[in-house]
């Protein structure tokens, strides 16, 4: 079957499929206050591509230019959307440990929170700029590396800032493989997701990338499902247009591995909603 074959936007009287998208960046990658200007394209993006259920999760070194009354303003304005208020933890050794501050200083007013490592050895790269971040890679042993991302993962989520994971196995975005089986290292990991209580992202990045495949892959996906671990929907997009973005593979992927529900936060509060596969 062709993943045309899954149609995404339905009309009213049908159930939507897909629904949800919750990683986007409005502010891209550097410091933009929230306005009226920079946002109001995400609704309307949202919108063309038959979303209903949208969340911001800005990288949290970019906290200051989180305006949760602006958020109000475009809820307001957006009343056929749900506009979640969320923002993506980082363990960016410089900037993360002021944003761990600020996520809870504003915990009561953010949906959601996105734990991510996109940090290894080098505090000055994330490993996973493209194409730069690859040279992190370079004659280093990919097994003790692929070890290391998932003991930062489990220190990251161990700090009871996270609600849901990002792309869980972004340690494979420039194609490097683990020679070993990783499959013990990943048990523990999503073992200690499940004891948490907490979400993980299905996301559509990973196709864009060089690695060119669903974050995270088959096999974890389906051990987290094994668990009754709950996933997200996500583009990734630190653009509007990239809202949704092959969504229509997502959901065919997700139809073939059996995965019936997409879960959806308000104020750190999870609810699973039935998908109509
Ligand atoms: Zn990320
Ligand atoms: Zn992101």
């Amino acid at each position: 079957m062709s993943s045309e074959a899954l149609p995404i936007v339905q009309h009213s009287n049908t159930p939507t499929l897909l629904f949800s998208d919750y990683h986007t960046h409005p502010q891209g990658h550097r410091v933009q206050r929230y306005t009226h200007e920079l946002l109001q394209p995400w609704a309307d993006s949202a919108r063309r591509a038959g979303l209903k259920d949208i969340a911001f999760t800005d990288h949290d070194r970019y906290h200051s230019g989180i305006d949760f009354d602006e958020i109000n303003r475009l809820r307001e304005l957006n009343p056929d959307l749900e506009i979640r208020a969320g923002i993506e933890l980082d363990n960016d050794p410089v900037h993360s440990p002021a944003g761990r501050k600020w996520i809870e200083k504003n915990w009561d007013k953010l949906d959601l929170v996105l734990g991510s490592v996109h940090f290894l050895e080098r505090a000055d790269q994330m490993f996973d700029s493209v194409p730069d971040g690859a040279v992190q890679f370079e004659g280093r042993n990919i097994d003790e590396m692929y070890a290391d991302y998932f003991r930062r993962l489990r220190k990251l989520i161990a700090t009871g800032l996270v609600d849901s994971l990002a792309h869980l196995d972004l340690i494979k975005i420039h194609g490097h493989r683990p020679t070993a089986d990783i499959a013990k290292l990943v048990n523990e990991t999503l073992k200690f997701i499940r004891e948490r209580d907490l979400a993980i992202e299905l996301s559509t990045a990973g196709w864009r990338k060089p690695v060119n495949e669903l974050y995270p892959g088959d096999s974890i996906v389906e051990l987290a499902m094994e668990k009754g671990i709950p996933f997200t929907t996500a583009s990734d997009a630190h653009s509007h247009v990239q809202l949704g973005e092959n969504f229509g593979n997502l959901a065919h992927k997700m139809a073939e591995i059996g995965i019936r529900n997409v879960c959806i936060f308000e104020k750190h509060k999870r609810t699973e909603v039935p998908l109509q596969l």
